[in-house]
């Protein structure tokens, strides 16, 4: 990330972003796109080997309230061995999205950008924060989210 914007490239997780790219300099990011950026900047951040994802918050201006990504609780130095079975870890990580909504309260944020469709309890929780969209890149099957957002009449939509 040295000298990234002088550079003219940056690697934002496995996509590649060409700021001299003559689409980009025309074309506005979109703020889902924009959050989905920020999203992908702090799964860069996790500790997880197995699993990296990131999460960003915009409130009802569209100013960036919060970002965050999966990891152990805080201040929490996982021991020797603690990463080595994907299965046992798997316990004791804090979801991106449980992260995220840990630092604004309930109806702060409007959107919520995250780099994997929510699970269902991290779906929930996004429910119980008042989050009225929510975009995500990559598709978690076992999720439960697509139902519940439209139960809920929340819009989930994948960014990509
Ligand atoms: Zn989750």
């Amino acid at each position: 990330m040295r000298n990234s914007f002088s550079g003219g490239t940056f690697a934002v997780a496995s996509r590649r972003v060409d700021l001299h790219d003559s689409r980009m300099s025309e074309e506005r990011l979109s703020i889902p796109e924009y959050a989905m950026a920020l999203a992908e900047v702090a799964s860069l951040r996790s500790e997880d080997p197995f699993r990296k994802v990131g999460a960003a918050a915009l409130d009802w201006d569209n100013r960036v309230i919060a970002t965050a990504y999966n990891g152990l609780a805080p201040g929490f130095d996982a021991p020797i061995g603690f990463w080595d079975n994907r299965d046992d870890r798997q316990k004791f990580m804090l979801h991106a999205e449980v992260n995220l909504c840990s630092l604004f309260k309930r109806g702060e944020a409007r959107l919520v950008a995250t780099t994997t469709m929510p699970c269902t309890a991290c779906m929930q929780t996004l429910c119980a924060y008042g989050i009225e969209e929510i975009y995500y890149r990559e598709i978690y099957k076992e999720s439960d989210a697509p139902e519940i957002a439209m139960v809920y009449g929340i819009k989930l939509q994948q960014v990509g």
